[in-house]
């Protein structure tokens, strides 16, 4: 498993470099357009020579990485466009890379040699540093660098869990799970609404210290979200179980269940609950599990009768068996039978697409998807 940590460096070098190394991935990704080509040794024939041309100060390693980076992005999009990215890059490996835990720097390649970087590791990310660490990705975001380490560390064995987990996101709470737990989210609502009128009156008033003011005051707000989704996946990842099952939001979004919870999805950020709890889950071996969201709200835990009317607001009604229960935690349960059952488990478990998880290739990042 892969776990990516992202931290601010200065260097002049470095910043010079990464505007070489961008050059030569634009004239790598023509060459390949032009002659719609994508493997490594055809790039590497037809643009190697003309790179330590041009560009005679990328030491060869890099360029050989600039090659690689490249092709996998012409491939993903299968030569179709020009895959360019926003930010300039560079993809560092372990020839041109190195990080030193013990003294917190970063040795990495430049066009003046190699250089040793200071890095600040961010608490959060402390509990990776042990893992191992073979490649890292620079970037130019603005003005600023960013260097993103890729940690590896072998996937923890899966348990033998049979038991399944339902958890139902929703408005009042921001989670009810299948073992009777409601997290609700009176706090959430209650900082958001004070931060939405802060940010209302800073809007209208549309100075250039209100605009300064209103950028730090999202970001105060993200931090207060995504600090929340990292207690609540917390929680919930510890629970003794083997098997988390969520409903798949994308199917939700599509199916346009629910016009107030998509209202929401902007609010409340339900994906990043799902990516934490889902590397957390990885972490201990345990499975998160992506159910069809169809019916869940509606259908009967306990008899399985489907019937619009029987939910009434909070209230969960069976027409059929007069079953009662609180509607939140109704769905908690049907979204366990669901992911117990198979027959609403999705037929691949599509997880949240990020950066963190999918890059080998490091395309997420380098494209700036
Ligand atoms: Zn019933």
């Amino acid at each position: 498993m892969r776990r990516t940590i992202k931290v601010k460096i200065k260097n002049n070098a470095l910043r010079r470099t990464i505007d070489q190394y961008f050059e030569a991935y634009k004239f790598c990704i023509e060459m390949g357009y032009n002659l719609q080509i994508s493997s490594k040794r055809k790039i590497h024939d037809a643009t190697y020579r003309e790179i330590r041309k041009r560009w005679p100060g990328i030491p060869s390693a890099l360029v050989q990485t600039v090659r690689d980076v490249a092709c996998e992005n012409l491939w993903a999009v299968r030569l179709k466009i020009k895959p360019i990215p926003k930010n300039k890059f560079i993809r560092y490996d372990k020839r041109t890379f190195e990080f030193r835990r013990k003294d917190n720097l970063v040795s990495l390649s430049t066009i003046e040699g190699r250089k040793k970087i200071p890095v600040r590791i961010p608490e959060y990310f402390k509990k990776y540093l042990d893992w191992n660490c073979k490649s890292a990705v620079a970037t130019l975001r603005g003005n600023q660098l960013w260097l993103s380490l890729i940690m590896e560390a072998n996937t923890p064995q899966k348990l033998q869990n049979k038991i399944y987990l339902g958890i139902d996101r929703g408005i009042n709470n921001i989670a009810v799970t299948s073992d009777n737990k409601f997290y609700n989210s009176k706090k959430l609502r209650e900082v958001k609404g004070k931060y939405q009128h802060k940010k209302a009156i800073l809007q209208s008033k549309g100075t250039s210290s209100a605009r300064r003011r209103l950028k730090r005051l999202s970001g105060k707000e993200k931090r207060f979200v995504r600090n929340l989704n990292h207690c609540l996946s917390k929680e919930v990842a510890l629970k003794d179980f083997g098997n988390f099952c969520l409903e798949d939001l994308h199917i939700k979004k599509e199916k346009k269940l629910g016009k107030k919870f998509n209202k929401k999805l902007g609010n409340w950020s339900y994906g990043q609950f799902q990516q934490f709890l889902d590397y957390k889950l990885e972490e201990q071996g345990k499975n998160l599990i992506l159910v069809d969201p169809s019916y869940t709200s509606q259908r009967c835990s306990v008899c399985g009768h489907i019937e619009n009317s029987n939910r009434q607001n909070n209230r969960f009604r069976c027409k059929s068996c007069g079953f009662e229960l609180n509607a939140d935690l109704n769905a908690s349960r049907n979204i366990a039978y669901l992911g117990k059952s198979e027959i609403g488990r999705l037929p691949v478990i599509q997880p949240i697409v990020s950066p963190v998880k999918t890059d080998t290739s490091l395309l997420a990042l380098a494209i700036g998807r």
